[in-house]
């Protein structure tokens, strides 16, 4: 049965991961990660004045190509509770949409991440070549500095190489590929030249 990544989105929503709590959330990742047979392993990042911040790394295989995704399960604060149509950490579905904070940004896009991951080794576990990986921190939404460049960092000294990265945060709000970004809060400039 193909993985479900509606299921794996609202047990991630469920988790209360207001940066920088973990929230369960990458307990939820190790477990799910673990069951389907990748070596997890939790990171945590500190520096001074500042709350310590879970990561996790799990990878499959050991040769290359080595493919990775990345992302985040922390999520902004709710504000107010009372305010939401449908309570923050309640994942409830109404007309066919997903509703909850990090539904969006981006709880929705991990899942969707992990149950490709699954269904490919599911799938093709006899003729599996290279790697997968995960690279998720819960240091994205607050000052980040315990989080995704740490733990390329980290990954980095134990050897570790990427050859391909997706990261699926949600960038396009009207259009798949209308906006192009590098990094966090940063910026690309590039020159498009488009021959017939
Ligand atoms: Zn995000």
């Amino acid at each position: 049965m193909p993985a479900n990544p509606v299921t794996i989105a609202r047990d991630l929503i469920r988790c209360r991961s207001v940066t920088p709590a973990e929230g369960g959330a990458l307990a939820l990742l190790e477990a799910t990660l673990a069951d389907a047979g990748f070596t997890v392993e939790r990171v945590t990042f500190s520096e001074p004045g500042l709350a310590d911040v879970q990561n996790l790394y799990a990878r499959i295989g050991s040769s290359p190509p080595h493919f990775a995704f990345a992302g985040h399960t922390d999520v902004v604060p709710p504000g107010d509770e009372a305010k939401w149509t449908y309570p923050p950490f309640g994942a409830d579905i109404a007309d066919g949409v997903l509703y909850g904070r990090g539904a969006v940004d981006m709880k929705g896009a991990v899942a969707c991440a992990v149950a490709a991951a699954l269904d490919y080794l599911a799938d093709k576990a006899s003729a599996q070549k290279g790697s997968i990986s995960f690279l998720i921190t819960g240091d994205e939404e607050g000052v980040a500095v315990n989080g995704t460049v740490k733990l390329l960092q980290w990954a980095a000294v134990r050897g570790e190489r990427f050859d391909h990265c997706i990261l699926g945060e949600p960038t396009n709000p009207a259009a798949l590929g209308e906006m192009v970004k590098i990094g966090r809060r940063g910026s690309l400039n590039g020159t498009l030249v488009v021959t017939d």
